[in-house]
């Protein structure tokens, strides 16, 4: 589970949230809401990837904001996924998904390989091994790049518009990958624009504008019935 209190955030001048309260309890949570409104940095302050500016984020019972904690230990049980795939190019996709097992979690190679394998099932990638990551389309790679996290056993997964720089027909086999892991019960944290999957994948739809959480909600209200007029904007523009 993620907590977020009284979250702020500067570069420089600039102030991009201003004061965010959030809770991510196991649940799926969609957040939406137009371009520089704060959802990547929202997202990146989580783990800790920028440095709030004020405000609390404790992710389980560790607060990743008291100095004293020791992040690499508690980003372990983060998983991340970005836009672009940011695999190992060099690498082919066993080693690309076991790279870190043996590194950072001192599993054996052996254990990290069956690892690997059972989660490139998971994500319909078995018998994939040894291909390079150019070897294979978009949507493949970002399939690699979710099963790369996943082979770390996260506790929770944070995805930042994971389908965003697919062309349109690979967008599909990406978000049903997601939506297994939601029906398996992983706690997510997603900033999308695919409305529709937040609409059926989301236990919860937070609408942000302007480093402020607008309205949040299950997603018949934020999505169905929108109760704030800022909401309603953005909503008719992308629906
Ligand atoms: P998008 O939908 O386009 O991805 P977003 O909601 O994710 O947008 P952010 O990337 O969080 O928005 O950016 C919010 C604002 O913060 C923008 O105005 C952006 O220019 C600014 N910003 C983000 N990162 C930095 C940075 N490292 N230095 C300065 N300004 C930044
Ligand atoms: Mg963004």
């Amino acid at each position: 589970a993620i907590s977020i209190r009284g979250l702020h955030k500067s570069f420089g001048p600039v102030e991009v949230l201003k004061g965010i309260d959030l809770d991510v309890p196991g649940e799926v949570v969609c957040v939406i809401g137009p371009s520089g409104s704060g959802k990547s940095t929202l997202l990146r302050c989580v783990n800790l990837l920028e440095t709030p500016t004020s405000g609390k984020v404790f992710v389980g019972r560790d607060e990743m904001t008291d100095p004293d904690c020791d992040l690499d230990r508690v980003r372990r049980r983060i998983g991340m996924v970005f836009q672009s795939f940011n695999l190992f190019a060099h690498l082919n996709v066993l080693r690309n998904l076991t790279i870190a097992q043996i590194k950072v979690l001192r599993r054996s190679r052996t254990e990290a390989e069956a690892i690997a394998r059972r989660t490139l099932d998971r994500v319909g990638l078995a018998g994939r091994e040894t291909a390079f990551p150019a070897q294979l389309s978009g949507g493949q790679q970002q399939r690699v790049a979710i099963a790369r996290s996943l082979a770390m056993s996260p506790e929770l997964m944070l995805f930042d518009e994971p389908t965003s720089a697919l062309d349109p027909e690979l967008v599909g086999e990406v978000l049903a990958v997601m939506r297994g892991l939601a029906a398996e019960g992983m706690t997510m944290m997603v900033v999308t624009h695919e409305m529709a999957f937040a609409r059926d994948v989301a236990d919860r739809v937070v609408f942000m504008d302007g480093g402020v959480v607008v309205e949040q909600g299950p997603p018949e209200q934020v999505i169905g019935d929108p109760q704030q007029e800022r909401t309603r904007a953005f909503l008719s523009r992308v629906l």
